[in-house]
C-alpha cells in the first residue's frame, strides 16, 4: 500500500537486504524503498512497460517508418550540417539501402569515431526525413567483429521512475534474476518461493512463479507481444492472481480478526409505551415517506448487525438517490437509543453539511441532540463541540475527517457511519475503527457508497465487509431523459435551459476536465461561463469551479440550491450526493471524454424532484466506438449496476472501478479492471489455500503487502 509506505522509513535491516546488489548504496536503497522495493526479490515484481526485438539485423531495404528495429551498416559519409540547428549526420549503407543516423546533441569524439569505412550496429525507431530514411538519436555502438553477439531475447522497458534509471533498474533486476533463477531451482532459500500448488496451476494452465518472472523479464525472441502488451499473457495472469489473491487473503484475515473483537451489543431497553425509547422507530414515524423494500431490508440487518456483540463492517451500496441516508440516521439513533454515541462522516465540508441539516430537521422533533466538527470550525465554537463530544452531551456527532482527529474525544463510540466510502481505502477503514476503541472494544462500522460495485469484485475486493444493496429507488422518481447532441447544436440546449429556468427550475453545465490541466480545466468553465452569461441575459448564471476556497464554492452550491443561482456553470467538483432537488438539467460538455462512472455520477445530480429531469450530453465528433457506445449505454439504461458492469466490459476511461473511484489499493503488477476475470476464481483460490496450505496464506501476503504497510493490524 503505497501511500503507507511513502510514510514509512525504511527498515535497516530491510535496506541491508538490497545494498547486497551490487551498485546499490543507502541513497539507492532509500529510493527503491519509495517505489515499494526492500527487499531483492522485490525488484522482480517491476514488471517491463514494453519490450523491444534486438534480436535480429533488419535490412534497411525492409525498414518502414515507425519501425525500431536494429540495422548494421557501414558508414559512408559523416558530417555536420547547419540546416536551422547544428546537426551530425551520418550516412551508413548495409548493401540493400542507405540510411541517415541524426543527431542534434554530439561531442567532437562522437563525431570523430563515426568515421567513413567503420561499421555500426544501431536501434532506434525509422522515420521518413527529408533525405530518404533516418533515425534520430540512435543508440549505437561501433562494431568491429560481424559475429558480435546480439541480444538472445527481447529487451524489457521499464517505467521511467523517479532518480533510477533505465539501465540501472535493468542492471539491478538481472543481478536478481540470475541470482534467483539461474539455475533450474523451483524454490530457493532466498524466501522466492511458489507458494501456488502445482495441481492448481496445472488446473488453470498457468506457469510457475519462476517461469512467469523469467519469462516476463526475459521473454523469447517469438514471445507474442500483443498479448503482453494487454497484459493477458498468462505469465502476467499469474502474477496478477497472485498479487489480487494475497489481498483477498489480507482482507479475510482482518474480517477473521475483526470477529474476534468485541462491540457493545445495541439492545434497546423496553419501555411501556411502543415506541418510547425506541428513536428508530420515532424516526420512522415521523417520516413524511415510508421506507422502500431495500431500505427496511438493509435496516433489518443493521440493526440484527448493531444486537451482536462483536463489530458489523458493513458496506451499504446504493445508487445515488436511492437514500442511504435516512438508513444511517436510523442505524444512528438505534446507537443513541441504547446509550452510545454514533459519528457520521462525509468526505466534504458540502456532504457533511448536506448531512447535518438533514438529521437536524430530523433529530429536533425526538430531543436527540447533534454536534457538528469540521476543519473550518475554529476556537470557542471548535472547544465547544469537543466538549459536548467528552462529556456525552452530544449523541450524535457530523462532520468530516476532523471528526477523528486525536484532539476529539469520544464519551461513548459505539457506531461510525462513513458516507461515500469510494474514497477511503482499507487503510483508512481501518484507522477509524481505532477511534473509539478501548481494549478488544470497537465500534460499529457502516460504510456507505454510490458506486455500483459488481458482485465479484465486492466479494473479492471487500472481502472484509458484509455488503447490502438498495437497488430499489423511492417511489415516484421519474426516469432521467438522457440525450446526445452533437456541440453544434450547443445554441438549442441554451434555448431550452433558458426556458426551464423561466419556469423555476435550475440547470447545471458541467465542463470536465480536460488533459489533467486544472488551468486547462478551469479556463474551459471560466469561457462557458463567459459565453451562457451572455446567451442567458436576465437569468443568474454561477460559476464553480475546483480552484475555489471551500467556502467559496460552499456559498455557491448554496446559492444555487435557494435559486439565487439559476445556472451553475461547474468543473467536475460538484461534489457527489449533493441534493438540490429543483434541479432539473444536466448538461454535460465533451461527454465524449468521460467515462460512464463519472456520467452516471454527474446525471445523478438531476432528477431528485417531482419535475421531470433531462441529461444533455454535449459530445464533439467523431466519436470513437467506444465513446459511441457509453453515450449510448448512457441513453438507455439508468441503472447504476448496469452501467458499471458495462464500465467492466469496455473498460473504457472512466473506469468505474478504478482506484480513485472505489478507493481500491494500489497494485504491483494486477489490474482490477483488466483482471476482473480472475476474481470469481480468487475466492475459490484462496479458500482451497486456508484449507489446505496455511504456510502458502502467509507466504503470499508477506510477498505482496507484508513490507509495505501493515494490513491486518487491527
Ligand atoms: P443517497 O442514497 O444518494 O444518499 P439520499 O439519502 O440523499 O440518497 O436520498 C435522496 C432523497 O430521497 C432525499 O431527499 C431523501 O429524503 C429521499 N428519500 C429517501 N428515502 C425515501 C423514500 N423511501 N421515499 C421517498 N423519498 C425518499
Ligand atoms: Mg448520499
Amino acid at each position: 500500500m503505497t501511500q503507507a509506505a511513502h510514510k514509512k522509513p525504511l527498515p535497516v535491516s530491510k535496506q541491508a537486504a538490497l545494498t547486497r546488489l551490487r551498485g546499490v548504496g543507502p541513497a539507492l536503497a532509500e529510493k527503491l524503498g519509495r517505489l515499494n522495493v526492500y527487499k531483492p526479490e522485490d525488484l522482480l515484481f517491476i514488471l517491463p512497460l514494453r519490450y523491444e526485438d534486438r534480436t535480429h539485423i533488419t535490412p534497411i531495404g525492409a525498414l518502414r517508418p515507425g519501425d525500431r528495429a536494429v540495422i548494421e551498416a557501414e558508414i559512408e559519409l559523416t558530417e555536420v550540417a547547419y540546416r536551422g540547428r547544428r546537426t551530425l549526420m551520418c550516412r551508413i549503407f548495409d548493401g540493400s539501402a542507405a540510411l541517415t543516423l541524426r543527431f542534434f546533441y554530439f561531442s567532437r569524439a562522437q563525431q570523430q569515431g563515426l568515421a567513413r569505412g567503420k561499421r555500426v550496429r544501431c536501434y532506434g525507431e525509422v522515420r521518413k526525413g527529408s533525405a530518404g530514411l533516418e533515425i534520430v538519436h540512435p543508440e549505437y555502438r561501433l562494431i568491429t567483429d560481424a559475429s558480435a553477439p546480439l541480444a538472445d531475447h527481447l529487451t524489457p522497458i521499464y517505467p521511467s521512475t523517479e532518480g533510477v534509471q533505465q539501465g540501472r533498474l535493468r542492471n539491478l533486476i538481472n543481478q536478481v534474476l540470475d541470482e534467483q533463477l539461474g539455475s533450474n531451482k523451483t524454490s530457493t532459500a532466498n524466501g522466492f518461493t511458489d507458494w501456488l500448488p502445482a495441481s492448481l496451476l496445472q488446473d488453470q494452465n498457468l506457469p510457475t512463479l519462476q517461469e512467469a518472472v523469467r519469462y516476463l523479464h526475459r521473454p523469447p525472441a517469438n514471445a507474442k507481444l500483443a498479448e503482453l502488451s494487454a497484459g493477458r499473457h498468462p505469465a502476467q495472469q499469474r502474477l496478477a492472481m497472485e498479487e489480487i489473491l494475497a489481498h483477498h487473503l489480507s482482507l479475510r484475515q482482518i474480517r477473521q480478526r475483526a470477529e474476534r473483537l468485541k462491540a457493545g451489543a445495541m439492545l434497546i431497553p423496553k419501555s411501556n409505551n411502543n415506541s418510547g425509547n425506541n428513536l428508530t422507530k420515532q424516526l420512522l414515524n415521523n417520516l413524511t415517506f415510508t421506507l422502500t423494500g431495500d431500505q427496511h431490508k438493509a435496516l433489518e440487518v443493521i440493526l440484527a448487525d448493531l444486537a451482536k456483540a462483536h463489530p458489523m463492517m458493513r458496506l451499504l451500496q446504493g445508487d445515488v438517490g436511492c437514500g442511504k441516508t435516512v438508513v444511517a440516521a436510523a442505524a444512528a439513533l438505534h446507537a443513541v437509543s441504547a446509550g452510545y454515541q454514533a459519528v457520521i462522516m462525509a468526505p466534504t465540508e458540502l456532504l457533511a453539511e448536506q448531512h447535518r441539516d438533514n438529521l437536524q430537521n430530523w433529530l429536533k422533533p425526538l430531543g436527540v441532540e447533534l454536534a457538528w466538527l469540521s476543519g473550518t470550525l475554529k476556537g470557542k465554537q471548535r472547544n465547544q463541540a469537543y466538549a459536548a463530544i467528552a462529556s456525552g452531551e452530544a449523541q450524535i456527532i457530523v462532520g468530516t475527517h476532523a471528526v477523528f482527529q486525536a484532539a476529539v474525544e469520544y464519551q461513548q463510540l459505539g457506531l461510525v457511519i462513513v458516507d461515500e466510502q469510494h474514497r477511503f481505502g482499507v487503510h483508512q477503514r481501518l484507522s477509524l475503527m481505532e477511534k473509539g476503541a478501548s481494549g478488544v472494544h470497537r465500534p460499529h462500522q457502516l460504510v456507505m457508497t454510490a458506486t455500483p460495485i459488481p458482485r465479484t469484485l465486492a466479494m473479492t475486493m471487500y472481502a472484509d465487509l458484509d455488503v447490502s444493496v438498495i437497488r430499489e429507488m423511492p417511489p415516484g422518481r421519474q426516469a432521467i431523459q438522457t440525450v446526445a447532441l452533437p456541440d453544434t447544436r450547443r445554441g438549442d440546449v441554451v434555448t431550452r435551459v433558458r426556458a426551464a429556468c423561466t419556469q423555476g427550475q435550475r440547470a447545471y453545465w458541467v465542463c470536465p476536465l480536460i488533459g489533467e490541466s486544472e488551468v486547462l480545466d478551469f479556463q474551459d468553465a471560466e469561457s462557458t461561463f463567459t459565453m451562457l452569461t451572455e446567451a442567458l441575459k436576465g437569468i443568474r448564471v454561477g460559476l464553480i469551479h475546483g480552484r475555489m476556497r471551500t467556502d467559496e464554492k460552499e456559498q455557491l452550491m448554496k446559492a444555487f440550491s435557494a435559486g439565487d443561482i439559476q445556472v451553475l456553470v461547474a468543473t467536475t467538483v460538484i461534489e457527489v450526493g449533493v441534493d438540490v432537488p429543483e434541479a432539473t438539467l444536466m448538461i454535460i460538455e465533451n461527454s465524449e471524454r468521460m467515462g460512464l462512472a463519472q456520467l452516471h455520477q454527474l446525471r445523478g445530480r438531476v432528477g431528485r424532484g417531482a419535475e421531470k429531469s433531462t441529461c444533455v450530453l454535449l459530445y464533439r465528433g467523431p466519436l470513437s466506438n467506444d465513446a459511441t457506445e457509453r453515450l449510448g449505454v448512457m441513453r438507455e439504461t439508468g441503472d447504476g449496476f448496469v452501467i458499471a458492469q458495462k464500465d467492466l466490459e469496455l473498460r473504457g476511461p472512466g473506469e468505474v472501478l478504478g482506484k480513485r473511484q472505489t478507493g481500491l489499493m494500489q497494485m504491483r503488477v494486477a489490474d482490477l479492471i483488466r483482471d476482473a476475470g480472475l476474481l470469481p476464481h480468487i475466492q475459490d483460490v484462496a479458500q482451497q489455500l486456508l484449507r489446505d496450505h496455511p504456510d502458502a496464506v502467509t507466504g503470499i501476503m508477506h510477498r505482496w503487502i507484508g513490507t509495505a504497510g501493515e494490513y491486518g493490524n487491527v
